[in-house]
């Protein structure tokens, strides 16, 4: 469908501050409602209260470190309702010195984030107290100072005598004004940096995806006015959101889906918050109710979840009108099971990725429920070409490699023009997924080309979907991570016994997928094992312990497999299909 103007001379902090832009359902920051709600403390945070902070933090980062055009801040740590408030503060702060914002996995071991701050070329970090032990080794390890990283203030945290990010906003409040903020030209939005964003996109190790502030202002209104298309001349019930509505921000905020669907595209239809910092299931039934959430944002395995833990039967949910999930694939069975249980929300799928700044894909707007199973329906303004293993282009309901366009789409990846040649072409984005769309225009994802592992699971305890319940009170994470075959590669080909290795994803009922090696030994161990099932298995057992050792949970082997050579072509490039191929017939065979 035709798509509204899309302003390119904005960041987004003038956007979404500075502006009326008609999309907007009312002047955003005239509003009487909260942009957030803390989960825990029920601290509620206002557009002036945020538009201050925004201030003195710019002040005072201009005074104290001089950034300049284009410098990097990694932020590292769980939600928080701050992070928002220090997002909002940093993309401020690029709004005033035209800065880039980087956001980090909090369960990151140290190399991890290294590898990050390293690839963004980050120079300052801002850090929460719970990340602190890990995020300053990094930072020395990265080369960046002490008087670089500044720490979210948490009442009864310890600093060790760092810089808070408290401490800069009064520092910045109180001194007179020391930059002048820059107005971009027409058409520099688009290309003026305001997210590094990593994914792992369809070869190697994880990239810095460079996300444009147009990117992220156009996706928002692309939501909003595919919103619009169904909630037109609609009583308020039985609009899709309304005014007022309070979502619950529970998916992670340094992905893409976290940080544009919930926390920017909410408040901009003139919606609430509500913060969750660290994921507890008992907890999160106990704020759906306490807050009266209308909106629901998950990934797959929190939707299974709600779906098979029986603590969900004590809680009536009947408040909830909307449930979006995305990220991974969803099951038609699951979209199915979870309409039982939240019985009066529309269930709906999301489908994007970080290099198309979030929502290709939206839930129907004029069904009820799209076909299940179905990822949504395209959103204003986009594009799609399906192009077909023969190399040629597909129709309707014909499948094969969706490659997509549209205006919020990312400009490639940072610093890596191989890999940006690879996947951004002409102005189109080679997903590297594998889908069709109906004659409804509803798209459906069936496969994944590309290498990545999406691991949908709780910190690495990947229960299986038939053996839930697992503990829900244990603090546990819930997103779905990916994982590049590539790292974990990098990483067994520099334990002593291995020689070769190739690494993909098994399927698992419950967590989707889990990163698997399969191994050639060196001569020695290849005669030990060869002789000795039991010492085979001690093998297995040790190169898991390694991995585990060395990278966060998620990580984690599912198992080992030796093989005599890892397949390769004519070029040396894995031939990972066979070794996918060959894994699934292994799980058949028990
Ligand atoms: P990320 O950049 O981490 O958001 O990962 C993007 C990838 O996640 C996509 O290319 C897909 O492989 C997968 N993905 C996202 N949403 C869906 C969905 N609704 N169904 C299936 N796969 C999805």
């Amino acid at each position: 469908g035709p798509l509204a103007p899309i302003p390119d001379d904005l960041t987004i902090p003038q956007f979404f501050f500075d502006t009326h832009h008609p999309l907007g359902s009312e002047a955003l920051h005239e509003r009487p409602s909260a942009w957030f709600i803390d989960d825990t403390t029920g601290r509620e945070i206002t557009s002036d209260q945020l538009r201050a902070r925004i201030w003195g933090l710019a002040n005072a980062m201009h005074i104290r470190w001089n950034f300049g055009n284009d410098d990097v801040v990694c932020i590292f740590g769980p939600n928080h309702v701050d992070y928002y408030n220090r997002l909002h503060l940093l993309t401020a702060y690029v709004l005033n010195i035209l800065g880039i914002m980087t956001g980090a996995n909090p369960t990151y071991t140290v190399d991890e984030l290294v590898y990050q701050l390293k690839t963004a070329r980050a120079s300052a970090l801002f850090v929460h107290p719970d990340s602190l032990p890990v995020g300053l080794a990094a930072a020395h390890k990265a080369g960046i100072p002490d008087d670089h990283v500044a720490v979210f203030d948490i009442a009864g945290k310890d600093y060790v005598g760092l810089l808070t990010l408290g401490a800069l906003v009064m520092e910045g409040l109180v001194q007179p004004q020391s930059w002048l903020e820059p107005r971009l030209k027409p058409g520099e939005g688009k290309t003026k940096l305001a997210l590094l964003f990593f994914s792992s996109g369809t070869t190697g190790r994880a990239k810095a995806v460079m996300i444009p502030h147009h990117s992220v202002i156009a996706n928002v209104i692309q939501m909003k006015q595919h919103v619009n298309r169904h909630d037109a001349n609609k009583p308020t019930a039985h609009k899709m959101y309304a005014p007022g509505d309070r979502m619950l921000g529970v998916v992670p905020f340094y992905h893409i889906y976290g940080l544009v669907a919930c926390m920017h595209f909410f408040p901009f239809i003139g919606g609430t918050v509500v913060i969750v910092p660290k994921f507890k299931f008992d907890d999160m039934l106990r704020s759906i109710i306490r807050f009266k959430i209308d909106a629901l944002p998950l990934v797959p395995p929190m939707a299974v979840l709600l779906c098979k833990h029986p603590l969900t039967r004590q809680y009536d949910l009947s408040c909830i009108k909307i449930t979006i999930i995305g990220a991974a694939p969803v099951s038609a069975e699951l979209t199915h099971h979870l309409s039982r249980v939240l019985p009066n929300s529309r269930i709906g799928q999301g489908y994007g990725m970080t290099e198309t700044c979030t929502t290709f894909g939206f839930q129907h707007p004029f069904m009820h429920v799209g076909t299940p199973g179905s990822a949504g329906v395209m959103l204003p303004g986009t594009a799609l070409r399906i192009l077909k293993a023969d190399g040629s282009w597909g129709g309707y309901n014909e499948p094969g490699q969706l490659i997509m366009t549209g205006p919020s789409m990312s400009t490639g990846y940072y610093n890596d023009p191989q890999a940006t040649a690879e996947t951004y072409r002409d102005g189109w984005i080679y997903s590297g997924d594998e889908g069709y769309v109906n004659e409804q225009k509803e798209l459906f994802i069936i496969d994944r080309i590309k290498e990545l592992i999406k691991v949908r699971g709780f910190q690495g305890l990947c229960y299986s979907y038939d053996v839930f319940p697992g503990p829900a009170s244990a603090d546990i994470r819930h997103d779905v991570r990916t994982v590049a075959p590539a790292e974990l590669e990098g990483l067994l080909l520099n334990h002593p016994d291995v020689v070769d290795v190739c690494v993909v994803g098994a399927p698992d009922s419950y967590s989707g997928e889990l990163p698997f090696a399969f191994v050639t030994l060196n001569e020695a161990m290849r005669v030990r094992v060869a002789k000795d099932l039991a010492e085979a298995q001690h093998i297995r057992e040790v190169i898991m312990k390694y991995v585990a050792e060395n990278t966060t949970q998620y990580k984690w082997l599912a198992g080992v497999e030796f093989v005599d050579s890892v397949p390769k072509n004519p070029s040396g490039k894995l031939l990972r299909r066979l070794l996918r191929d060959k894994l699934r017939e292994l799980m058949k065979e028990g």
